[in-house]
């Protein structure tokens, strides 16, 4: 029982899932599933496990009470291709590994991530978008203007590069709707955090796009963790001390 073989996740390994306009999540590797994480948390022998109830019961009790590290015996490994904006955000989640493409090595694509629609800013969040977005006519006036800069930079960017400038500095003004790509490999514990942030209706929009697919993705490779991390950390609510005396009262 060295490897843990899943059928649902081998089945879409090595598969792109679409993203945006260019990008794309695809499940490189896997290493452990559910079992794994049972069998870590018994430090036990062969297949760890007892029956699904059981199983489910002890993945539960381990989630509800943040005995995180079997969690961690978990890991999987995804190329992603997503815009530089995007890339900057993903990046922030430290405790993962990461392999990005080089523009200092290589020629950087041309695809640039382009909106459907032009959200306006939202009043109540100074961070987010609102849910209404500018008029149709004048939200496809400038999305093209947008896709004009885009290409005229790119243009730019291929001159420097054909008159000899190196690709390190060529690519500076490159803008931040460029897609990028990169390998990254992080622990089911650390994933679930990534999840439980980047799936929230206050993160951006497009990093969210990404975040759906991998969840689904997690549902195939862990599906009992999976249900366990919706039921006591995704859905749940924590309440300060405060809020439950007010509670208390009522
Ligand atoms: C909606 C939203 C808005 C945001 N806005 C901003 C913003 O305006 N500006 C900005 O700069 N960032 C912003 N961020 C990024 C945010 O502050 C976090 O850096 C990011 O979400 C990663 O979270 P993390 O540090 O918990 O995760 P990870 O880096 O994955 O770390 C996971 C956990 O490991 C521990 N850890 C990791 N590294 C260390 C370390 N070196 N030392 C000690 N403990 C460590 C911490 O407990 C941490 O919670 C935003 C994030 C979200 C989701």
């Amino acid at each position: 029982m060295a490897h843990m073989f899943v059928q649902d996740a081998e089945e879409i390994l090595d598969k792109e899932f679409k993203i945006l306009d260019h990008g794309f999540v695809r499940l490189v590797d896997y290493m452990g599933s559910d079992s794994r994480i049972v069998q870590s948390a018994r430090v036990s022998y062969g297949p760890g496990t007892k029956t699904v109830r059981d199983d489910t019961r002890l993945i539960n009790y381990l989630m509800k009470h943040g005995h995180t590290s079997p969690f961690e015996q978990v890991v999987l490994t995804f190329h992603v291709k997503m815009p530089i904006f995007v890339a900057r955000q993903w990046a922030r989640h430290r405790t993962a590994r990461t392999n990005e493409i080089s523009g200092r090595y290589s020629i950087m694509p041309a695809d640039c991530y382009l909106p459907e629609r032009l959200p306006l800013q939202s009043t109540d969040n100074k961070q987010g978008s609102s849910a209404e977005s500018l008029p149709s006519e004048l939200s496809a006036e400038l999305v093209q203007r947008m896709a004009d800069d885009q290409t005229r930079l790119y243009a730019h960017y291929q001159d420097l590069i054909d008159k000899g400038v190196s690709r390190e500095i060529a690519r500076i003004n490159l803008p931040l709707a460029l897609y990028t790509e990169m390998y990254w490999q992080i622990d089911l514990h650390n994933l679930f955090h990534f999840l439980k942030q980047r799936l929230d209706s206050h993160a951006q929009y497009e990093i969210r796009c990404y975040a759906n697919v991998i969840a689904d993705i997690v549902k195939k490779v862990a599906p009992i963790a999976w249900d366990a991390f919706e039921e006591h950390v995704l859905f749940a609510k924590t309440f300060s001390r405060s809020e439950l005396e007010q509670m208390k009262k009522i």
